[in-house]
Parts: C-alpha cells; sequence; structure tokens
C-alpha cells in the first residue's frame, strides 16, 4: 500500500471514501471527483483502489504495475488519499464487497462512503452482494454525461434511500476509453491528451508506449 499522506482514521466516526478503478489511465474526471468527495464529505482519508480483473470489465485492462504507477502519479499530491493495491494483489475476479469488509476491519470505528460514476450505479443491482453493501456504505454518485442520474434510480431502492447520495460534480465528458482510442488510433500525441489525464500521466504513457498499438 502506498500512502500519499498518513491518514489517522482510527476514532469514532472517521469517515473514509473509498473509490475503486480501473485507471486505464487515470483521467482528470477521476481527479475532480476525488477533490469533490473530500471536501463535500469531509473525509478523513479517500482510498483509491486500482481494480484487479474487474468482473464487469471484459476488456482486457493494461498490466496491473502500470495501472497502479498511473494512479500514484495521478494521486501524489492530494492530501488524505491512499492508494491502495489490495485489489490487484487478489487473485481472479474482485468484488467491492470484500474491499469494503476488509476496510472496514482495519478501521471498526470508521464510516465508509462509496464513491461510484452515474454509469456504474446503473448498474449496481449487478454487483456481487449489493445488499451487503448498501448495509456497510454509503454509496455517493457522481453524474456522468452518457448516462445521467434520475431519480427514478434511487427510487428503485425505497428501503435504502437513505444510503445514497449525489455527489456534487459538474458533468466531465472524459473517459478512459476515449484516451484509449485517442492513442490507438494515432489521432492524439501525448500532448494531445495532456488535457485530459494529469501531466505526470500523460508523460507515463508515452514514456511506457502505453495504448498505442491496441
Ligand atoms: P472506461 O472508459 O475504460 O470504462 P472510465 O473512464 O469509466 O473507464 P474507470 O476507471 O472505469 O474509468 O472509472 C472509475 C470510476 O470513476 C467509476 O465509478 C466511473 O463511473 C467513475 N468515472 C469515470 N469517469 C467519470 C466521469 N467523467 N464522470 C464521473 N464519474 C466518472
Amino acid at each position: 500500500m502506498t500512502a500519499a499522506a498518513s491518514p489517522d482514521v482510527q476514532r469514532v466516526g472517521a469517515r473514509i471514501g473509498v473509490f475503486g478503478g480501473a485507471f486505464d489511465p487515470p483521467h482528470n474526471a477521476h481527479l475532480a471527483l476525488a477533490k469533490a468527495a473530500l471536501k463535500q464529505f469531509g473525509l478523513d482519508a479517500l482510498y483509491i483502489i486500482p481494480t484487479g480483473q474487474a468482473w464487469h470489465k471484459s476488456r482486457e485492462l493494461i498490466a496491473p504495475r502500470h495501472r497502479l504507477a498511473m494512479t500514484r502519479l495521478a494521486f501524489e499530491d492530494m492530501l488524505r488519499v491512499v492508494v491502495d493495491d489490495r485489489e490487484l494483489q487478489r487473485a481472479g475476479p474482485t468484488f467491492t464487497i470484500d474491499t469494503l469488509r476488509a476496510l472496514q476491519a482495519e478501521n471498526p470505528q470508521a464510516r465508509l462512503y462509496l464513491f461510484i460514476g452515474a454509469d456504474q450505479f446503473a448498474a449496481f443491482r449487478q454487483w456481487n452482494r449489493w445488499e451487503e453493501i448498501l448495509e456497510l456504505a454509503i454509496i455517493c454518485i457522481a453524474d456522468r454525461a452518457q448516462s445521467t442520474l434520475a431519480q427514478a434510480q434511487f427510487e428503485a431502492y425505497p428501503e435504502y434511500s437513505k444510503h445514497f447520495f449525489k455527489l456534487q460534480l459538474p458533468l466531465m465528458p472524459v473517459s478512459a476509453t476515449q484516451i484509449r482510442q485517442m492513442m490507438a488510433s494515432g489521432v492524439a500525441t501525448a500532448e494531445a491528451i495532456a488535457s485530459l489525464v494529469p501531466e505526470p500521466v500523460a508523460r507515463y504513457i508515452s514514456l511506457h508506449q502505453l495504448y498505442s498499438s491496441r
């Protein structure tokens, strides 16, 4: 595990955020979401967790070491953020519920907040043991251009209405797919994607020639 800071989360009522993703690559919307999460929910710590081979992504992700390195670079300057590689260490498919259970066991006094984009929320009922996730964590959802949040989606969980919050974040149309496609099609140089990813990530992509032959 790498810590950009060493947040003290052992006290009663500490708030721990959890933000998972393929981060293939991490991009500016991920950073904006993390900043908004820390601020809006007054988090004591935010765990950024690159996923292993996520069960819901059929595409093969690039090597874990690259995604971890880029995630560390992307978040290195953000206070109270911990880049945590536990899911990359786990063999087989990774499930959010297992990570939440582990974090709760490590921090029994803390309250967990799980951050996801609206595209993930749309498929939330397909997540492994989603009811257990709702029992364990507050779910905070960021709107996404391609998958706009609708009130009806919240109403689909009447018994859990107090378990959901909307993250206040302006729509950011960037996606990792778009960045990979730009690189693969050759229409974009590393400079061109520099407006979509943090600068050290753009440099890393260029140095390791990621995505260009895919
Ligand atoms: P891909 O295009 O490969 O599916 P992605 O851009 O969605 O990737 P992920 O690493 O899969 O990036 O996303 C991690 C989390 O961040 C998910 O919960 C996703 O919904 C959220 N997220 C990603 N991009 C945005 C965005 N532009 N606005 C809001 N949330 C986002």
